[in-house]
């Protein structure tokens, strides 16, 4: 058959057929470090890459591989590599791409964890980042210059709630010739397909609403399988001779999966951030369910946003998916079906008001994390913001009056009423 399947078919799908030795109709979770080669000759060819199949775990594994397929292909690209964190995983979509000397333009509004691996981590690897404003396309265009290899935002920027212009951004990576990465944890691909609006490289932190229970950490990383890494020279590592492999060249041999055979052949096999066959399946069974979650997570946030905006102890909803939003026109082109479910508000009480808030929450975890089943809520000021001074609090969107909310699917309902107990809590002074 040659349907094209949709979105609710592929999630469950996708990547998966009933195990061939046994018959298991949900893919077993093959927890095995390594695989015994048939022959001397298979082994050999194994190693050269001249034949694929499995080795050892940390470079491929079979309920790993099964994720890789079904993620990349919700996501609508060539290839995925999974791996055991979303950091990692921008690791590995830096590492075929960068060189001692080179640099990345990215985003200033990023999850604070990546702004603290872009400006410290990674130039301990010689690599660098230039943060700009991705709202100002003559500034990303300005900033690149001839050691830039890649751009780097996301769908939707944490914790403001603001929307990248994608087909904007892709039109200034494509004038470049660099490839453009794009963070799509928060949107997850139900909302959007970066690949779509011109992305290169997609990463996930799959901690999030993919894998959606709060159980594993993990990370995928997406080519889009149409970048001409030869083009310029820029990227020696997928167009040169590879010194560990005989000389192979990685595009040259592998074509459109370059990218993909890369990151497992040399960075996993060297930087050994592997995700492991217990955490692909929990994020398998996550991953099922993704556009039924992702449906109620956003209908949940807009209700609960919209209401918020009415509450008198609310100064204001940094929400894109609030009419009032100024992000709202670019949420209808990016992602229709709506904005996610994690945004910002600010309590007229201030600090004080809203650590009195975050303590009176009953539902609500008081947790640093996001995107799932359950809805959690952070003070950032007081917590993931803490060391900054205020005005950085206030550049970044966590002023001292600001909360970050992550909407769960309970009944909306349910979480509105203990918002409002906790909103009179935080307004009682004394
Ligand atoms: C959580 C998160 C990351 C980091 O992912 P980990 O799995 O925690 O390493 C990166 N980007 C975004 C947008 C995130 O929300």
């Amino acid at each position: 058959m040659t349907r094209q399947y949709g979105f609710d078919t592929l999630q469950v799908h996708a990547g998966s057929q009933p195990d061939p030795a046994t018959g298991a109709r949900q893919t077993p979770i093959y927890q095995t470090t390594a695989y015994v080669f048939r022959d001397a000759d298979h082994a050999a060819a194994l190693f050269n890459l001249q034949e694929v199949g499995f080795i050892y775990s940390r470079l491929t594994n079979p309920t790993v591989a099964v994720l890789q397929e079904r993620i990349a292909t919700l996501e609508g690209g060539i290839g995925a590599v999974c791996c055991s964190s979303g950091h990692a995983a921008q690791i590995l979509a830096l590492f075929p791409l960068m060189q001692p000397g080179t640099s990345v333009v990215a985003s200033n509004r990023l999850y604070g964890g990546t702004i603290q691996q872009f400006t410290n981590t990674i130039r301990k690897f010689g690599w660098s980042a230039k943060f700009v404003d991705f709202d100002d396309i003559d500034a990303i265009r300005a900033a690149i210059d001839e050691n830039t290899r890649a751009l780097f935002c996301e769908t939707i920027a944490n914790p403001g709630g603001v929307i990248t212009d994608l087909d904007a951004v892709a039109r200034v990576a494509e004038e470049a010739g660099l490839p453009l990465i794009v963070d799509n944890t928060s949107a997850t691909p139900w909302l959007c397909r970066p690949i779509e609006h011109g992305a290169t490289l997609v990463v996930h932190s799959t901690t999030k609403y993919m894998t959606g229970n709060g159980t594993v950490t993990g990370g995928a990383v997406v080519d889009c399988g149409t970048f001409d890494w030869s083009a310029s020279g820029r990227f020696p590592s997928l167009s040169e001779p590879e010194p560990a492999y005989h000389g192979l060249k990685f595009h040259e041999t592998f074509g459109n999966l370059a990218f993909t055979f890369y990151g497992i052949a040399v960075g996993l096999r060297d930087l050994g951030m592997t995700m492991n066959p217990q955490a692909a399946h929990y994020t398998l069974l996550g991953i099922e369910t993704l556009s039924l979650r992702m449906k109620k997570h956003v209908e949940n946030a807009e209700r609960i946003a919209a209401w918020l905006e009415e509450h008198p102890a609310v100064r204001e909803v940094s929400y894109a998916g609030l009419p009032s939003s100024p992000y709202y026109g670019l949420k209808e082109k990016i992602c229709p079906k709506g904005a996610g479910a994690l945004f910002t508000f600010a309590l007229k009480g201030g600090y004080d008001a809203c650590v009195r808030f975050v303590d009176a929450l009953e539902l609500f975890s008081h947790v640093a994390n996001l995107g799932d089943t359950r809805s959690l809520v952070i003070h950032p000021a007081s917590t993931t913001h803490r060391q900054l001074t205020e005005a950085q609090q206030i550049a970044a969107g966590a002023g001292p009056d600001v909360i970050r909310v992550s909407i769960g699917i309970e009944d909306a309902e349910d979480l509105i009423a203990d918002l409002e107990q906790a909103l009179e809590k935080a307004m009682a002074t004394g």
